[in-house]
């Protein structure tokens, strides 16, 4: 990586996000492995769509989840032969039409939606998206809000689906959290369990019922290093499966983060008010992920400054080109030097970070995209 980015500095191509594929497919086949036993494995599309990590992703995954019309079409173009799960609140008429011919699993997430799926008059195999309350302290992102139906909103969907015998009820989704462990996790997995198996059994779908877990798994910022235990959870996974049943879960996330580099350069080093900043190239139209997380996105700077400004054994806050004090990727964190010209690289820029930045403000250049393949 170290070297790539001097490469990279040398050709003037910064700011750029560099993937490696060779890591990314690594580290998803040992996803795989950890999972053998089950459960089957989709990848979220949202987390990172880029056309490369998603062929990287595809061999060692079951299909992928996308979360709107658009994602589908992207994935479908990408991957011709990909099982599809169609996902997300506010679905459209034209989505749902799409969805009926391309995913093969739809996750519903209100009555009413079903009630507009079943008036195309199409078949399609479908899961209801459930929100159970639960008790999600202590998680990054809890789901609340407008995803799913509440365990009495969802009995509303009875007599639409008996209305509408082209819709098959194959099961139940939910996705209640994210920034879980392998233990909360499991928790969780086993809580939509119990709440599923009697509920599909009692809605008649007795056949092979699938339940779809969600994603979530926590990746922890400030600890690059850590990972959620895979192995772990694929083992206790395993024991609360059903013979006849299907387990599946989406995650995003702890797949493609580590894999995503942000690599950029020191344009300018300066003192304000006793804080020491340092101005980069590039900034949080192209990185977001800090500015939305409110964390320091982890980094290592690569000396290559020879003159101008810089600052030693200093806190140093790291900014972009936006003329928003929001535009920080990093606060006060120690380092021992870095100057103007230095090329700094951030880690875990391989999920939620190009695809949720807003590209045009300020209308900067965007990056250049490089991939680490052999
Ligand atoms: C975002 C999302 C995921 C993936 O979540 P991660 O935290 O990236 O693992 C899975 N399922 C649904 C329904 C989602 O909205």
């Amino acid at each position: 990586m170290r070297r790539r980015a001097g490469e990279l500095a040398v050709d003037g191509g910064l700011p750029a996000f560099v993937y490696d594929l060779d890591a990314l497919r690594e580290h998803v086949a040992g996803i795989r492995e950890a999972l053998a036993s089950g459960p089957e494995l989709f990848y979220a599309a949202k987390a990172n769509p880029d056309a490369r990590i998603l062929a990287t992703v595809a061999p060692y995954v079951d299909g992928i989840e996308v979360a709107s019309g658009g994602e589908l079409e992207h994935v479908r173009r990408v991957l011709p032969q990909a099982r599809l799960a169609f996902g997300g609140p506010g679905k459209t008429d034209a989505e749902l039409a799409l969805a009926v011919r391309e995913a093969e699993r739809i996750h519903v997430e209100s009555p009413y939606e079903l009630a507009r799926l079943a008036c195309l008059g199409h078949e399609a195999d479908v899961l209801l998206r459930v929100n159970l309350a639960g008790d999600r302290r202590g998680v990054a992102l809890a789901m609340s809000g407008p995803f799913g139906m509440d365990p009495e909103a969802i009995e509303a969907c009875h007599e639409i689906l008996a209305a509408a015998p082209w819709l098959r009820l194959r099961g139940v989704h939910a996705h209640l959290a994210s920034g879980l462990d392998a233990d909360a996790m499991l928790r969780q997995s086993a809580e939509i369990l119990e709440w599923a198996r009697p509920w599909l059994d009692k809605a008649g779908c007795t056949q092979a019922p699938e339940f779809n877990l969600g994603g979530g798994m926590a990746v922890d910022y400030t600890d690059p290093q850590s990972r959620f235990d895979w192995a772990r959870y694929g083992r206790e996974i395993a024991s609360l499966a059903h013979p006849g049943q299907t387990l599946r879960i989406e995650p995003g996330r702890a797949v493609t983060v580590y894999a995503g580099w942000y690599v950029t350069r020191v344009l300018d080093v300066k003192k304000a008010h006793g804080q020491w900043y340092a101005v980069l190239s590039g900034g949080t139209h192209h990185l977001r992920t800090p500015a939305t997380k409110n964390h320091d996105q982890p980094f290592t700077v690569i000396p290559q400054g020879e003159q101008g400004p810089s600052a030693t054994s200093a806190r140093v806050t790291l900014v972009g080109q936006l003329c928003t004090p929001k535009d920080v990727f990093a606060r006060e964190i120690p380092v021992d030097r870095i100057a103007v010209g230095d090329v700094v690289a951030f880690s875990m820029a391989g999920a939620y970070a190009w695809n949720i930045s807003h590209h045009d403000f300020l209308m900067h250049p965007k990056p250049s995209f490089h991939y680490l393949s052999t």
